[in-house]
């Protein structure tokens, strides 16, 4: 049986785990790095880059990279959050023909669970590569507060990627898990509260980890609320400075602002550590009067009194999950912190200031969400038979009924999985259909929740009103997932109706991503195996030219001259050449190479020289 993985699939940062026996393995990317910036580019000659490339080039083709989809997945086109990451972002956010917020890039369209499955692809092949087999199961991890569209679109993108998901978790539980499992003692009753501030979002949950059973009694948060609104902060002081001295708002330039951001995150990262950090953005600005330079300076009290807001504005839900757990303060036994933002020392500080306890800071806030996850693929397989995870819905799932009112029917929190079974009937004499909207959220009227379903149970015998009997069972599986069915059985017929409500794509768009991206790899193999050859052929080239200018002279002159007409000739031909062209070039140049070699050496035994003798073969 081949390797799980767990995948933390953040808004700014993924990183991918296996568990090697007793150990939790975080797998590096091609460069050496823990975790993968989860950012997806595509050039202008359609090549697509995923993670640290892709963020290299962000700043000279900001509209076709894509930063933070995490935060457009599930989601629809209207709503308020999407309009934020419209005003925020270079690239272009459009509705697609259902209504959702996709991305545009170079003259197509893409669903955010496509530009996830590039994410996921490039992890999967990270992993492949590291374990040297082919890894197909996964265990994904989500926010806590990520409805029943978004986890179902998380899904969909692990399916595009050619994964198999086992699981969803939240991420918070996979943090505590993960954390679980490393305590040495795992008896006895333990609170735990995971304050988990990332790039873009920010969860918090309360768990109980009783004799390895792990129970979430509570999650709250903010999906709106992380890095990258602090980084603003900065953004936005050196963006209005630079206007009171200049005149000019390098927010409306996308490429300063690009600089900007980068430049941000690193004096916002660097004041963690140190007191002070000084920016500087040489030519940011280019006017009639010349070049413009942005200088400046920021310490880390100045930054503490701009980020101050941000920082408060995470303890209302710390405050509400306390609450929603039935649990005070005192009655916490760990803090446990996650997410790269909790290295600021203000949050820390914030944090414990909040729940009178210093926070557990013994785990790597970037990596435990996806050892959790990792933890999470073994439980799933049998592999770890001692652990029992028992995740809450985060959201209450309910109904409509009359007037629009939203009907709660399994309130947020409750364990799952789980199922609810409601029986509805008819309103009018000789009713045949019952329509059945379903919805998640919190609030009191429908219009405010997101719609998940709507379905209608046709065929009811005709029958007095109040008379029929509709059996709706409404069922939320380990995943988060909801899944509603309807059995007509007032009359004794029994009919069963089924409705899963989707990630925004329907079947045959998976299918056909999947497809696609299947088709994308082939390509993507190819243009690897040119530029490997490419590659190849190009040192060769070169070395060639130095041979044939360090030792041509002892060529005859007639095969120097063919010799150096060849190379000319191949240095044109390497451009666009495919790979069958390119092994005849390399074939052909290693035989150069070995003729200049050949009279050399020829030469060299003609006049033995001087020094080490070479060392028998
Ligand atoms: P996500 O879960 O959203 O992908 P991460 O947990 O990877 O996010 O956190 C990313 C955020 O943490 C970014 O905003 C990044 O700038 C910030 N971050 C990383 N290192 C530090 C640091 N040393 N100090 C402050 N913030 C940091
Ligand atoms: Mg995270």
């Amino acid at each position: 049986m081949g390797k799980t993985i767990g995948i933390d699939l953040g808004t700014t940062n993924s990183c991918v785990c296996f568990i090697d026996g007793d150990e939790r393995v975080v797998i590096p990317n091609s460069e050496g790095a823990r975790t993968t910036p989860s950012v997806v580019a595509l050039t202008e000659n359609g090549q697509r880059l995923v993670g640290h490339l892709a963020k290299r080039q962000g700043e000279t083709n900001a509209e076709n990279t894509v930063y933070a989809v995490k935060r457009l997945i599930g989601r629809r086109f209207e709503e308020e959050d999407v309009k934020r990451v419209i005003e925020s972002s270079p690239f272009k956010v459009v509705g697609s023909p259902k209504g959702d917020a996709w991305v545009h890039l170079r003259g197509k369209d893409y669903s955010p669970s496509e530009v996830s499955s590039f994410i996921l692809r490039e992890l999967k092949g990270q992993a492949e590569d590291y374990l040297g087999e082919e890894v197909t199961d996964v265990v994904i991890t989500v926010p806590a507060y990520f409805n029943d569209a978004q986890r179902q679109a998380t899904k969909d993108a692990g399916r595009i990627a050619g994964l198999n998901v086992l699981r969803i978790v939240n991420e918070p539980t996979a943090a505590a898990l993960a954390y679980g499992l490393g305590m040495a003692d795992t008896s006895g009753q333990h609170r735990v509260a995971v304050y988990d501030l990332g790039g873009g979002t920010f969860d918090v949950s309360i768990l109980e980890l009783a004799d390895g059973v792990f129970s979430v009694l509570s999650t709250s948060g903010d999906t709106f609320l992380g890095g990258e609104d602090f980084d603003y902060r900065i953004i936005d002081m050196l963006a209005d400075q630079f206007n009171e001295e200049h005149g000019v708002d390098l927010r409306e330039n996308k490429m300063a602002l690009q600089r900007l951001k980068e430049e941000a995150e690193r004096a916002k990262c660097e004041l963690s550590s140190r007191e002070d950090t000084s920016i500087s953005l040489p030519f940011i600005h280019a006017d009639a009067t010349g070049p413009k330079h942005l200088e400046a300076s920021i310490t880390r009290d100045q930054y503490e009194e701009m980020i101050t807001d941000l920082v408060e504005r995470t303890m209302t839900p710390c405050q509400k999950a306390l609450e929603d757990a039935g649990l005070a303060k005192s009655e916490i036994d760990v803090v446990l912190l996650v997410g790269g933002m909790t290295r600021t020392p203000m949050v820390r500080r914030e944090v414990s200031a909040f729940f009178e306890k210093e926070p557990d800071t013994s785990v790597n806030p970037d990596e435990v969400v996806a050892m959790g996850a990792a933890v999470q693929s073994s439980i799933v397989r049998g592999e770890l038979t001692d652990v029992l995870l028992l995740d809450v819905t985060p959201l209450t799932l309910g109904i409509e009924t009359a007037g629009g009112v939203f009907t709660p029917l399994i309130p947020r929190n409750t364990t799952i999985p789980c199922s609810y079974m409601e029986t509805f009937t008819t309103a009018r004499d000789n009713q045949q259909m019952v329509r059945v909207h379903v919805l998640q959220g919190e609030r009191q009227m429908v219009a405010g929740n997101k719609s998940l379903a709507k379905f209608e149970m046709h065929g009811i015998p005709p029958a007095p009103r109040g008379v029929p009997e509709i059996q709706v069972t409404f069922n939320i599986d380990e995943n988060g997932i909801v899944s509603v069915s309807a059995k007509d059985i007032g009359t004794g017929i029994e009919q069963t109706v089924r409705v899963v409500a989707d990630g925004g794509l329907s079947e045959n768009e998976i299918e056909r991503m999947v497809e696609e991206a299947a088709a994308h790899e082939e390509q993507d193999a190819l243009q690897a195996q040119v530029a490997e050859k490419r590659n190849q052929a190009m040192g060769l080239l070169y070395s060639t030219e130095r041979s044939i200018n360090d030792y041509g002279h002892m060529l005859p002159p007639q095969e120097r001259e063919e010799m150096a007409q060849d190379v000319a000739t191949i240095n044109e031909l390497l451009e666009g050449a495919t790979v069958d062209e390119l092994t005849t070039i390399i074939s052909s140049l290693e035989s150069t190479a070995y003729r200049i070699a050949e009279i050399m050496y020829a030469s060299m035994s003609d006049q033995p020289q001087g020094g080490e003798p070479a060392p028998e073969e």
